[in-house]
Protein backbone atom coordinates (compact mmCIF):
# COMPACT_ATOMS: atom_id res chain seq x y z
CA UNK A 1 0.00 0.00 0.00
CA UNK A 2 1.15 3.84 -0.80
CA UNK A 3 2.04 5.25 1.70
CA UNK A 4 1.10 9.30 1.41
CA UNK A 5 4.00 10.74 2.87
CA UNK A 6 6.93 8.57 3.58
CA UNK A 7 9.30 9.64 5.42
CA UNK A 8 12.54 9.65 2.95
CA UNK A 9 15.56 7.61 4.14
CA UNK A 10 18.70 9.85 4.63
CA UNK A 11 20.55 6.62 3.81
CA UNK A 12 21.72 5.59 -0.09
CA UNK A 13 21.06 9.30 -1.43
CA UNK A 14 17.51 8.43 -1.74
CA UNK A 15 16.86 12.36 -1.92
CA UNK A 16 18.60 12.90 -4.40
CA UNK A 17 17.47 10.17 -6.31
CA UNK A 18 14.16 11.80 -6.03
CA UNK A 19 15.26 14.46 -7.21
CA UNK A 20 16.79 13.44 -10.49
CA UNK A 21 13.52 11.48 -10.97
CA UNK A 22 11.10 13.35 -9.84
CA UNK A 23 8.05 10.82 -11.75
CA UNK A 24 9.22 8.37 -9.39
CA UNK A 25 7.87 7.93 -6.29
CA UNK A 26 8.96 5.82 -2.79
CA UNK A 27 7.37 3.50 -0.93
CA UNK A 28 8.53 1.45 2.20
CA UNK A 29 8.55 -2.46 1.80
CA UNK A 30 8.04 -4.65 4.77
CA UNK A 31 11.27 -6.22 4.67
CA UNK A 32 12.65 -2.77 5.73
CA UNK A 33 13.89 -2.06 1.80
CA UNK A 34 12.11 0.61 -0.06
CA UNK A 35 10.52 0.52 -3.24
CA UNK A 36 10.74 3.25 -6.04
CA UNK A 37 8.04 3.27 -8.71
CA UNK A 38 7.10 5.23 -11.37
CA UNK A 39 7.79 7.39 -14.33
CA UNK A 40 11.85 6.65 -15.14
CA UNK A 41 13.12 9.48 -17.45
CA UNK A 42 16.52 9.11 -18.87
CA UNK A 43 18.51 10.70 -21.48
CA UNK A 44 22.46 8.88 -22.65
CA UNK A 45 24.22 9.08 -24.66
CA UNK A 46 27.44 6.56 -26.32
CA UNK A 47 30.61 8.67 -26.92
CA UNK A 48 31.84 6.08 -29.40
CA UNK A 49 28.65 5.47 -31.31
CA UNK A 50 27.84 9.43 -31.18
CA UNK A 51 23.99 8.93 -30.22
CA UNK A 52 22.11 9.99 -27.79
CA UNK A 53 18.37 8.52 -26.58
CA UNK A 54 16.25 10.26 -24.20
CA UNK A 55 13.02 7.48 -23.46
CA UNK A 56 11.16 7.08 -20.13
CA UNK A 57 9.69 3.74 -18.88
CA UNK A 58 7.63 3.10 -16.39
CA UNK A 59 9.69 1.32 -13.67
CA UNK A 60 9.91 -0.52 -10.47
CA UNK A 61 12.81 -0.55 -8.22
CA UNK A 62 12.99 -2.91 -5.17
CA UNK A 63 15.44 -1.76 -2.93
CA UNK A 64 16.71 -4.32 -0.14
CA UNK A 65 17.49 -3.11 3.41
CA UNK A 66 20.92 -3.80 3.12
CA UNK A 67 21.83 -2.55 -0.25
CA UNK A 68 24.88 -2.30 -1.20
CA UNK A 69 25.27 -5.40 0.15
CA UNK A 70 22.45 -7.05 -1.79
CA UNK A 71 21.36 -5.68 -5.20
CA UNK A 72 18.09 -3.95 -6.25
CA UNK A 73 16.01 -5.87 -8.30
CA UNK A 74 14.38 -3.60 -11.22
CA UNK A 75 11.18 -4.17 -12.90
CA UNK A 76 9.93 -2.67 -16.28
CA UNK A 77 6.00 -2.20 -15.41
CA UNK A 78 4.68 -0.71 -18.56
CA UNK A 79 4.70 -3.73 -20.86
CA UNK A 80 7.00 -2.19 -23.21
CA UNK A 81 9.55 -4.11 -22.79
CA UNK A 82 8.66 -7.86 -24.52
CA UNK A 83 9.11 -10.73 -21.65
CA UNK A 84 11.60 -12.44 -23.34
CA UNK A 85 15.39 -13.66 -22.40
CA UNK A 86 16.57 -11.76 -25.61
CA UNK A 87 15.36 -8.81 -23.95
CA UNK A 88 16.51 -9.91 -20.96
CA UNK A 89 13.90 -9.84 -18.64
CA UNK A 90 13.46 -12.81 -16.12
CA UNK A 91 10.88 -15.34 -16.05
CA UNK A 92 9.21 -13.46 -12.66
CA UNK A 93 9.64 -9.48 -14.74
CA UNK A 94 12.98 -8.68 -13.26
CA UNK A 95 15.28 -6.82 -15.51
CA UNK A 96 18.60 -8.96 -16.02
CA UNK A 97 21.10 -6.12 -15.75
CA UNK A 98 24.02 -7.97 -15.55
CA UNK A 99 25.90 -10.62 -13.80
CA UNK A 100 25.51 -10.95 -9.39
CA UNK A 101 29.31 -10.00 -9.61
CA UNK A 102 29.29 -7.52 -12.05
CA UNK A 103 25.87 -5.54 -10.12
CA UNK A 104 27.73 -5.88 -6.82
CA UNK A 105 30.81 -4.53 -8.07
CA UNK A 106 28.89 -1.68 -9.27
CA UNK A 107 26.66 -1.05 -5.51
CA UNK A 108 29.89 -0.96 -3.68
CA UNK A 109 31.78 1.68 -5.93
CA UNK A 110 28.52 3.39 -6.40
CA UNK A 111 27.05 2.94 -3.27
CA UNK A 112 23.73 5.25 -3.56
CA UNK A 113 20.81 4.81 -5.91
CA UNK A 114 21.83 7.79 -8.23
CA UNK A 115 25.14 5.36 -8.94
CA UNK A 116 23.24 2.53 -9.14
CA UNK A 117 20.51 3.62 -11.48
CA UNK A 118 23.08 5.59 -13.27
CA UNK A 119 25.74 2.73 -14.11
CA UNK A 120 23.56 -0.19 -14.11
CA UNK A 121 20.26 0.50 -14.96
CA UNK A 122 20.67 3.74 -17.81
CA UNK A 123 22.82 1.51 -19.61
CA UNK A 124 20.00 -1.13 -19.79
CA UNK A 125 17.82 0.72 -20.97
CA UNK A 126 19.67 2.65 -23.20
CA UNK A 127 20.16 -0.46 -25.12
CA UNK A 128 16.72 -1.70 -24.65
CA UNK A 129 15.52 1.60 -26.40
CA UNK A 130 17.81 1.00 -28.92
CA UNK A 131 17.08 -2.49 -29.66
CA UNK A 132 13.38 -1.43 -29.65
CA UNK A 133 13.67 1.54 -32.03
CA UNK A 134 16.10 -0.24 -34.44
CA UNK A 135 14.75 -3.62 -34.20
CA UNK A 136 18.31 -4.80 -33.94
CA UNK A 137 19.67 -6.57 -30.64
CA UNK A 138 21.25 -5.26 -28.26
CA UNK A 139 24.45 -2.69 -29.22
CA UNK A 140 26.48 -3.87 -26.33
CA UNK A 141 28.30 -6.60 -25.34
CA UNK A 142 26.04 -9.60 -24.31
CA UNK A 143 27.63 -12.11 -22.23
CA UNK A 144 26.26 -15.76 -22.39
CA UNK A 145 24.05 -17.52 -19.85
CA UNK A 146 26.12 -20.19 -17.83
CA UNK A 147 29.43 -20.22 -17.05
CA UNK A 148 31.29 -19.75 -19.80
CA UNK A 149 29.35 -15.84 -19.76
CA UNK A 150 30.37 -15.70 -15.55
CA UNK A 151 34.09 -16.32 -16.35
CA UNK A 152 33.74 -13.86 -19.36
CA UNK A 153 32.39 -11.29 -16.88
CA UNK A 154 35.35 -11.74 -14.34
CA UNK A 155 38.15 -11.64 -17.13
CA UNK A 156 36.79 -8.04 -18.23
CA UNK A 157 36.16 -6.98 -14.87
CA UNK A 158 39.83 -7.59 -13.13
CA UNK A 159 41.68 -7.97 -16.83
CA UNK A 160 42.43 -11.19 -17.29
CA UNK A 161 42.83 -13.03 -20.36
CA UNK A 162 41.79 -16.65 -19.55
CA UNK A 163 39.11 -18.51 -17.91
CA UNK A 164 41.31 -20.23 -16.42
CA UNK A 165 43.07 -17.44 -14.96
CA UNK A 166 39.51 -16.34 -13.70
CA UNK A 167 39.17 -19.33 -12.09
CA UNK A 168 41.72 -18.41 -10.18
CA UNK A 169 41.25 -14.84 -9.22
CA UNK A 170 38.02 -16.28 -8.05
CA UNK A 171 39.76 -18.77 -5.92
CA UNK A 172 42.05 -16.00 -4.69
CA UNK A 173 39.02 -13.83 -3.52
CA UNK A 174 37.69 -16.88 -1.42
CA UNK A 175 40.69 -16.90 0.75
CA UNK A 176 41.59 -14.08 3.11
CA UNK A 177 44.09 -11.69 1.44
CA UNK A 178 46.90 -12.54 3.87
CA UNK A 179 46.59 -16.21 2.60
CA UNK A 180 45.54 -15.95 -0.95
CA UNK A 181 48.74 -13.15 -1.75
CA UNK A 182 51.09 -15.73 -0.92
CA UNK A 183 49.66 -18.15 -3.38
CA UNK A 184 51.10 -18.02 -6.68
CA UNK A 185 49.37 -15.08 -8.99
CA UNK A 186 46.42 -15.85 -11.30
CA UNK A 187 47.56 -13.96 -13.71
CA UNK A 188 50.73 -16.19 -14.42
CA UNK A 189 53.10 -13.65 -14.01
CA UNK A 190 55.44 -15.98 -11.66
CA UNK A 191 55.32 -14.09 -8.57
CA UNK A 192 53.37 -13.96 -5.85
CA UNK A 193 49.76 -12.23 -5.95
CA UNK A 194 50.97 -10.13 -2.98
CA UNK A 195 54.22 -8.93 -5.59
CA UNK A 196 51.79 -8.25 -8.63
CA UNK A 197 49.38 -5.68 -9.11
CA UNK A 198 46.26 -7.49 -9.97
CA UNK A 199 46.27 -7.80 -6.16
CA UNK A 200 44.72 -3.89 -6.70
CA UNK A 201 42.54 -5.09 -9.18
CA UNK A 202 40.68 -7.54 -6.96
CA UNK A 203 40.05 -4.82 -4.03
CA UNK A 204 37.10 -3.61 -5.65
CA UNK A 205 35.70 -7.34 -5.84
CA UNK A 206 36.72 -7.46 -2.40
CA UNK A 207 34.71 -5.02 -1.49
CA UNK A 208 31.58 -5.89 -3.24
CA UNK A 209 31.10 -9.62 -1.79
CA UNK A 210 32.32 -11.57 1.02
CA UNK A 211 34.83 -14.40 0.55
CA UNK A 212 32.21 -17.18 1.44
CA UNK A 213 29.89 -15.38 -1.56
CA UNK A 214 33.20 -15.86 -3.48
CA UNK A 215 33.57 -19.35 -2.32
CA UNK A 216 29.94 -20.53 -3.24
CA UNK A 217 30.41 -18.74 -6.70
CA UNK A 218 33.63 -20.81 -7.59
CA UNK A 219 32.09 -23.91 -6.05
CA UNK A 220 28.83 -23.60 -8.48
CA UNK A 221 31.05 -22.56 -11.44
CA UNK A 222 33.28 -25.93 -10.28
CA UNK A 223 29.99 -28.15 -10.73
CA UNK A 224 28.54 -26.30 -13.64
CA UNK A 225 31.86 -26.75 -15.73
CA UNK A 226 31.92 -30.78 -14.78
CA UNK A 227 27.99 -30.97 -15.88
CA UNK A 228 28.77 -29.43 -19.02
CA UNK A 229 31.59 -31.18 -19.69
CA UNK A 230 29.46 -34.78 -19.14
CA UNK A 231 26.93 -33.00 -21.39
CA UNK A 232 24.54 -32.69 -18.33
CA UNK A 233 23.34 -29.08 -18.80
CA UNK A 234 21.59 -27.48 -21.35
CA UNK A 235 23.59 -24.79 -22.30
CA UNK A 236 20.94 -21.36 -22.85
CA UNK A 237 21.65 -19.59 -26.45
CA UNK A 238 20.63 -16.77 -24.91
CA UNK A 239 22.90 -13.57 -23.67
CA UNK A 240 23.00 -11.95 -20.28
CA UNK A 241 23.51 -8.38 -20.85
CA UNK A 242 26.63 -7.22 -19.20
CA UNK A 243 26.27 -3.28 -19.02
CA UNK A 244 29.25 -1.38 -19.30
CA UNK A 245 29.72 1.18 -17.04
CA UNK A 246 29.33 4.38 -18.94
CA UNK A 247 27.80 3.28 -21.74
CA UNK A 248 30.99 1.39 -23.48
CA UNK A 249 30.53 -0.19 -26.81
CA UNK A 250 31.04 -3.88 -27.20
CA UNK A 251 34.64 -4.46 -27.09
ZN1 LIG B 1 50.42 -11.47 -11.59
Amino acid sequence: MRVKHPIIPAQWGCSDFLEGYPEMALEPTGSGGIRLSGLFRFSASCPREGTTITDQFQIAIEVPRVFPREIPVVFETGGRIPRSPEFHVNADGSLCLGSPVRLLTIAATHPTLLGFVDQALVSFLFSVSKSLNTGRHFPFGELSHGTQGALADYRDLIGLKTAKQAKLAIRALSHRKRIANKHPCPCGCGMRLGRCGLRHRLNPLRKAASRSWFLKEIQRISLSTKQEAAGGIQEKAIGNNGPRPRFLCSQ
